[in-house]
């Protein structure tokens, strides 16, 4: 049944309810029917019962009524009738069946009231039969008529004939117009399947056509229309980040082999070829740089469900703000924690949360001019966490917000501390908070500082339990 099409299926169905439907109306009516003859042949012998039972009450004596039921009712074209005395002493029977008489009555039931039975006759197959008993002064009467019941048999035998060839032939004729309408209903489908099938990798930009846009056809096709539009801006994303990275990693690839090229030229110095390969390290350090952020990107584009678990968050910004405290002062920047720093539980992935804050620390150092002041904090509110980074360094002009999270974007105006920036930071930075069911806000204001804060869902330290304990014990430290 599954391998047939939904066309034969529709029709099958259809067939096999209306079957159903017909077997029933057909039973019903025959029955019907048969019951119908029934109480009207039961109705024709009552009424002869009666006409003899009048014969017999206006006779005052045995041969007197047995003359007259003789004259009366011995040659009765339709009924066979019988008068006994008791059953034994036949006072009348019909012509034909002077031979064989009627059978005395075994069906209980009240005699005096009378009672109907289907008896057989030789040379007729059923017949209906009547006995009443009749008490008279001078006897004790069994009166029976009887009918044969072939006319009505022959009746229910047509009315049989009937159903039993226009219920199959109906069943046909609905078959086939439920197969014609099942195709014109689902031709729209087979239309949608070969224009969809024309829609290849290459040719995103077309649309299935909506013929109506109310019914369950329409309502399909739009929702792959927006699944063709989501993977056409899937597939434009995936291009253009291919096309960067290719353009990014052929620049320093370039200047590598243009370095050795002209080292190679000539015979140089020892000092000559030192100098060369320290700048050519330097470049393939940024190179792994770079290749490891994209293999990041990647791994994180690909793995839908991180494996993540519940961690103090205030204790993991006070670990990378101290590692990175090093690097700040380096460069002549004060790095300070706003406290305190609210406790609080993020259900996440602790190396991903502290490369996020690493990589904001990162930038908040690479684009603060010297003596500039930089600081971390922490709040939590309502179920949410805000974790920020601010800097009093160059700012970004709000034109590139909209921007500052795309892969490979940089602000031209600037101008990092190290070459090694690839562009790739806060595209890392964005894709963690993503992944941690939060998101990244910029706030910023060129020539005065930079503000990124990651909101993320959070839940509160237990005060009262271990986890006060520890949050103390962290203050403290
Ligand atoms: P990478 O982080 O890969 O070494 P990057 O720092 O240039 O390189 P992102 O961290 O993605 O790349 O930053 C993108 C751009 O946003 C930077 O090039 C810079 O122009 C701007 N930017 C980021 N953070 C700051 C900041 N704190 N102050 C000013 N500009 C910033
Ligand atoms: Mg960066």
């Amino acid at each position: 049944m599954s391998r047939l099409s939904i066309r034969w299926r529709l029709t099958l169905w259809y067939g096999a309810v209306l079957a159903a439907v017909l077997a029933v109306f057909s039973v019903s009516v025959y029955l019907l029917m048969s019951r119908l003859l029934e109480s009207k042949a039961d109705d024709d012998l009552n009424h002869q019962m009666v006409v003899m039972e009048e014969q017999i009450s206006q006779s005052d004596d045995e041969s007197t009524l047995r003359v007259r039921l003789a004259q009366q009712f011995a040659k009765h074209p339709v009924y066979e009738m019988q008068v006994t005395e008791n059953g034994d002493n036949t006072w009348l029977r019909s012509e034909r069946i002077v031979q064989i008489g009627l059978p005395r009555s075994t069906t209980e039931g009240d005699i005096a009231e009378g009672v109907f039975e289907d008896i057989s006759l030789p040379g007729q197959k059923r017949v209906r039969m009547f006995s009443k008993a009749i008490r008279r002064p001078y006897a004790s009467l069994l009166v029976q008529v009887a009918r044969s019941s072939e006319q009505n048999d022959k009746h229910l035998g047509e009315l049989r004939g009937v159903l039993l060839f226009t219920g199959p032939v109906l069943l046909a004729c609905v078959l086939g117009c439920g197969y014609l309408l099942a195709r014109k209903a689902l031709a729209p489908v087979d239309r949608l399947a070969a224009e969809a099938d024309k829609i290849t990798a290459t040719r995103l930009n077309r649309r299935l056509e909506v013929l109506n846009h109310d019914d369950e056809l329409g309502r399909l096709t739009r929702t792959l229309n927006g699944m063709i539009a989501r993977l056409e801006r899937s597939f434009g994303e995936i291009q253009r980040f291919t096309a960067d990275a290719a353009h990014e990693l052929r620049t320093p690839l370039a200047a590598l082999r243009n370095e050795a090229e002209v080292t190679l030229r000539l015979d140089r110095d020892p000092q000559f070829y030192r100098n060369t390969l320290e700048n050519m390290l330097e470049e393939i350090g940024h190179l792994t740089v770079m290749s490891e952020s994209l293999l990041f990107l990647c791994r994180e584009d690909a793995e839908n469900k991180p494996t993540f678990a519940d961690l103090r968050l205030d204790e993991l910004t006070r670990s990378v703000t101290d590692h990175m405290r090093i690097v700040a002062s380096a460069d002549q920047l004060e790095l300070d924690l706003d406290e305190p720093l609210i406790p609080c539980i993020v259900h996440g992935d602790r190396e991903r949360l502290r490369r996020l804050l690493f990589n904001l620390i990162d930038n908040a150092v690479k684009y603060t001019p010297a003596e500039g002041r930089i600081r971390v904090g922490l709040d939590y509110r309502n179920g949410l966490a805000r974790l920020y980074v601010e800097d009093t360094g160059i700012g970004i002009a709000p034109e590139h917000f909209p921007h500052i999270f795309d892969r490979f974007y940089r602000v031209d105006s600037a101008r990092p501390r190290h070459s090694t920036a690839t562009g790739l930071g806060l595209a890392i930075c964005h894709s963690i908070a993503l992944a941690h069911g939060g998101d990244l806000e910029i706030a910023s204001q060129p020539g005065r500082g930079t503000r990124f804060t990651l909101v993320v869902p959070a839940s509160p330290v237990d005060l009262s339990g271990q986890g006060a304990t520890t949050a103390t014990a962290s203050l403290k430290a």
